[in-house]
């Protein structure tokens, strides 16, 4: 490992190595240490890596649509190979049922026909030609088995849907980090494995570099927070945490797979699908099987977890065997399995399900955090963000009197980058789930 690096990057995640790459392209000395052996092994191989470009706010929504050009170019955005090959994105379009709880899309779909962004709208006869034996009836509110009235529906009919074509996942999250990774060294940029932080060091009111678990400083001017579910316990090393508005906190999560209904999604050519009158989405996974998450619906209990190194959570429970049967009252004849199949893993959720891209009270240490089960796709533009927003305040710039406004080419939009502040008061837009 060379000296004098101008910037340590706490975590190799997708949205960690993005911000190296991104970085080490400006001609930044990067150093990543990371906890874990390899790059993506963290939260981000648990991830659905699913690409979607509607987000309940403008901002929200340019970001996600920038950031997707990128997946659509994976190997141009990387420049580089990689032993291993790269993250495949497959772009199968996303389909999401009006309901009342999306308020019919029609915010979205304001928000998509602002930004120039595709999407459709279905009616009940598109979305059977594309979900053949998909059941339309209305479920909500979403239940556990054990309520009165599981899988009952509960009046009307989900009558329409909007198509976002630009939408997909990508086939292997962890893999592109470590594509991440390799683009950055290739820039220059260095990163340590098997190395957990466990100080910040302060010379002179600002941030002097980290301390590992091992003893060893390592010295530099800025330090970015990346750190994904643990991003609260990094805040709280560097004493950053008094003058947040909005806080993180790592939030369990289990996703199910279970084997692909024949004459559904597999044979349509698969698809993405939200639906919140059931309050789940799911994807293909694999050539034959589904995966199945919760949109986070009140009867779907939120177990918090303080310490995100200690394993104990990663057990399944009941919570991965309801969705797949909340996806059943959809899809009659799933197979629900016995025993759970698929990943339990932890979001790094803020207080209003919007990441923190910003600054900290203490000089040269910055955060991206917050996630919110919802960033993985735009690890990328967070990543411009980053060094954008490293450039601006190293210069001298007060990001939080006056932000930083960072040009997003593709939308052609202008980010007001206060608008992911720490210090920002909770977004009244945001859908508070997954969703963001
Ligand atoms: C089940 C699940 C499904 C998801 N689905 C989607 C989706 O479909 N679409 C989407 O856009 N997003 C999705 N997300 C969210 C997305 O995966 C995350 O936002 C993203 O992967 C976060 O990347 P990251 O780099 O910030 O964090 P991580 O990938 O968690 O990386 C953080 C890294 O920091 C390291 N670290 C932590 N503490 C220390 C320390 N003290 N010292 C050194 N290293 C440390 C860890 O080892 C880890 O490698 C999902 C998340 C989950 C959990």
């Amino acid at each position: 490992m060379s000296d004098n690096k101008d910037v340590i990057i706490i975590g190799a995640g997708v949205i960690g190595a993005a911000t190296a790459f991104e970085l080490a392209k400006q001609g930044y000395r990067t150093l990543s240490v990371d906890a874990n052996a390899e790059a993506g092994h963290g939260s981000t191989s648990g991830s659905c890596a699913i690409i979607r470009v509607h987000y309940s706010t403008l901002d929200g929504t340019a970001l996600a649509w920038e950031a997707y050009h990128d997946w659509r170019d994976w190997p141009g955005y990387l420049g580089v190979a990689d032993e291993r090959g790269l993250a495949e994105y497959r772009e199968l379009g996303c389909l999401v049922m009006k309901t009342e709880q999306n308020g019919y899309m029609k915010k979205h779909v304001a928000i998509c026909a602002q930004l120039g962004i595709p999407c459709e709208e279905w009616d009940e006869e598109q979305i059977l030609s594309r979900l053949p034996n998909y059941r339309l009836d209305r479920f909500h509110p979403a239940r556990r088995q054990q309520d009165e009235g599981f899988g009952e529906p509960t009046g009307g009919r989900v009558e329409g849907a909007v198509f976002f074509p630009t939408a997909g996942y990508v086939s292997d999250p962890a893999l592109s980090a470590h594509n991440l990774q390799r683009a950055a060294e290739a820039q220059g940029g260095e990163f340590l494995f098997n190395a957990r932080v466990v100080q910040i060091l302060r010379r002179d009111g600002r941030v002097a570099g980290v301390e590992l678990a091992d003893g060893r400083q390592i010295a530099a001017p800025v330090v970015i927070n990346v750190a994904g579910p643990a991003s609260r316990k990094v805040n709280e090393l560097a004493g950053v945490t008094g003058d947040m508005n909005i806080n993180t906190r790592a939030l369990r999560q289990e996703v199910v797979h279970v084997p692909a209904p024949r004459g559904h999604f597999a044979e349509a050519g698969g698809l993405v699908v939200s639906d919140s009158d059931v309050a789940l989405y799911c994807r293909p996974e694999g050539d034959d099987h589904l995966l199945i998450g919760s949109e986070d619906p009140p009867c779907d209990e939120h177990v918090w977890v303080d310490d995100p190194d200690d394993d104990a959570w990663r057990e399944f429970s009941e919570q991965s065997r309801l969705q797949a049967m909340r996806m059943a009252q959809r899809v009659p004849g799933l197979g629900v399995p016995n025993r759970p199949r698929g990943v339990v893993d932890l979001y790094d959720v803020s207080d209003d399900w919007i990441p923190i891209y910003d600054k900290s009270c203490l000089p040269g240490f910055y955060m991206a955090c917050g996630s919110s089960g919802n960033q993985y796709k735009n690890a990328s533009v967070a990543g411009r963000m980053m060094a954008a927003l490293v450039d601006y305040c190293e210069a001298g710039n007060d990001h939080d009197s006056a932000p930083l406004q960072l040009d997003l080419p593709r939308s052609d939009y202008r980010l007001d980058v206060g608008f992911f502040s720490r210090r920002r008061q909770i977004n009244a837009d945001s859908s508070f789930s997954v969703l963001g």
